[in-house]
C-alpha cells in the first residue's frame, strides 16, 4: 500500500478527528497508486495516522476511513461501519419511516449517503474512493437491510470536484418513482427518482415537529415549502390556515397531494412564486401571520459568496418579521455551512433591529440527529433553525 507523507506540522487537524487530508498538506507519496486507492497516511516523521482513499485530482487528497493500524479496509470493515450507523439510528430516530441511515463523514464513511424511505434505500457516492466500494456497499445494504430496491442519486454537484460524472438510476430491485413515508404521524409522498436531495429534506424532521407544536390555530406562512414539509405538518397540528410558497412547480404539485393525503387541503394554499417577491407582496397588501417558516436553499456554497448570502438572509428575515403579529413566531433556517451559527444569529438580529421588532429565542435547533455533527469536523454542522417569538 502506498504511503502519503504529510508536510511537517500538518497532521494537527487529522489528530483532532478531522478525516480530510488536503492536497496542500501533502509532502510526498511513497509507492505507486491509482486514483481512488486506499493509502496509508503518515505524519512527516512517518508516524501512522490512518488509512483512507485518495484522489489526486480533488482538493481533498485523501479521506480517512480508519485510524486503527490493525483495521483493514475490507468487506467486514464496511459491515461494521454500517452496523454502527444502523444501531445509532435505532436509538435516536423516532416516529418515522424515512431517515438518513448513513451520513458520510459523520458516520466515518466519507462521501457515502444512505437514506431510507420505508422499504427503499436511496444512496449517494460522492467521492471517487467511495465509488470504488460501490459493489461491496450495495451487497451489504441488501444483505443487512433487505430493501425492496436501491436507487442511486449521485447527481449532486460535489461529484464534479472529484472528477466524477453525475449518475442517477436504479441499482437493485424495483424502485417506484413515488412512495409514501410517514413522519410524526404526517404522510408525505416522495419522488425517489427526481426529488431534491434524495427526495425529502430528512434533516428538518425534528424541526418540523418542533414548529408544528406552535401552530395550533395559527395563520401560517411557509416560504420555500418544497413538498409541504412544514406546511402540511403545521396544518395537521391545527393551524387555521397555511399559505405555502415555492418556486418549483414539481414540488408544489406534490405539496398539494400531501395536503390531500393528510386531509388538510381545505386549509392549505400553495403558490408558485419567488419567496422574495411573495414576502414583499404580502407586506404591501397588509397581510399578517402568526407563524412564518423560512427554509431557503443554501444561499452560498462558498466562502467567497458569503456577503451576498448574508444580505439575502437578512432580507427574507426582515420581510418575514414585518408580517408577524406581536407574539407571533418565526422559524428561520439556514443550511449554508459557510454561514456559521454566530453570523446566522447576528443576521437575524440585524433584521429585527431594522424591522424594529424584539426577538425572544424559543430555541436554537440543528439538523435532525440522524445527521450527526462531529464537533471537530465543522463541515458536518450546516443546518441552523432558530425559533423566535417576535414582539
Ligand atoms: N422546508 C422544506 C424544504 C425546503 S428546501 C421541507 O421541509 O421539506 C428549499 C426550497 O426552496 C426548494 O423546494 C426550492 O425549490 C425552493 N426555492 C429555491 N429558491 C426559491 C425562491 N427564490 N423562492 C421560492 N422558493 C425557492
Amino acid at each position: 500500500m502506498a504511503r502519503v507523507i504529510l508536510l511537517p506540522g500538518r497532521e494537527k487537524r487529522l489528530l483532532s478527528g478531522h478525516p480530510w487530508v488536503y492536497f496542500t498538506q501533502v509532502g510526498e507519496v511513497e509507492g505507486e497508486f491509482a486514483a481512488g486507492d486506499v493509502l496509508e497516511v503518515c505524519d512527516a516523521r512517518g508516524r501512522f495516522l490512518g488509512r483512507g482513499y485518495a484522489n489526486p485530482s480533488s482538493q481533498i487528497f485523501a479521506r480517512l476511513l480508519t485510524r486503527r493500524r490493525d483495521e483493514a479496509i475490507d468487506r467486514e470493515f464496511f459491515r461494521r461501519r454500517l452496523e454502527a450507523a444502523a444501531a445509532y439510528r435505532k436509538k435516536v430516530v423516532k416516529d418515522t419511516t424515512a431517515y438518513r441511515l448513513v451520513n458520510a463523514e459523520a458516520d466515518f464513511l466519507p462521501a457515502l449517503v444512505v437514506d431510507r424511505y420505508g422499504n427503499y434505500l436511496v444512496v449517494q457516492f460522492l467521492a471517487l474512493g467511495m465509488e470504488r466500494f460501490k459493489q461491496t456497499v450495495i451487497e451489504l445494504l441488501i444483505e443487512m437491510f433487505t430493501p425492496e430496491g436501491i436507487y442511486e442519486r449521485s447527481d449532486a454537484g460535489v461529484r464534479a470536484r472529484e472528477g466524477l460524472q453525475p449518475f442517477s438510476g436504479p441499482l437493485y430491485g424495483e424502485v417506484p418513482k413515488f412512495t409514501v413515508v410517514s413522519e410524526n404521524g404526517v404522510r408525505y409522498r416522495v419522488d425517489l427518482h427526481a426529488g431534491q436531495k434524495t427526495g425529502f429534506f430528512l434533516d428538518q424532521r425534528e424541526n418540523r415537529k418542533a414548529v408544528a407544536e406552535l401552530a395550533a390555530g395559527a395563520r401560517v406562512l411557509d416560504c420555500f415549502c418544497y413538498t409541504g414539509g412544514f406546511a402540511v405538518s403545521t396544518a395537521r397540528a391545527g393551524a387555521g390556515s397555511v399559505l405555502a410558497v415555492d418556486s418549483s412547480g414539481a414540488a408544489l404539485e406534490l405539496a398539494a397531494q400531501n395536503a390531500l393525503l393528510n386531509e388538510v387541503a381545505g386549509r392549505c394554499t400553495f403558490r408558485e412564486a419567488n419567496s422574495f417577491d411573495e414576502l414583499r407582496g404580502l407586506a404591501d397588501s397588509g397581510e399578517q401571520f402568526d407563524l412564518v417558516v423560512l427554509d431557503p436553499p443554501a444561499f452560498t456554497k462558498s466562502k467567497q459568496a458569503l456577503a451576498g448570502a448574508v444580505r439575502g438572509y437578512k432580507e427574507i428575515n426582515l420581510r418575514a418579521l414585518k408580517l408577524l403579529v406581536p407574539g407571533g413566531y418565526l422559524a428561520t433556517c439556514s443550511c449554508s455551512y459557510h454561514l456559521g451559527e454566530a453570523l446566522f444569529l447576528e443576521t437575524i438580529a440585524a433584521a429585527a433591529r431594522d424591522a424594529r421588532r424584539t426577538l425572544r429565542l424559543v430555541e436554537l435547533r440543528r439538523q435532525a440527529r440522524d445527521h450527526p455533527v462531529l464537533p471537530e469536523v465543522p463541515e458536518t454542522y450546516y443546518l441552523k433553525c432558530g425559533v423566535f417569538q417576535v414582539f
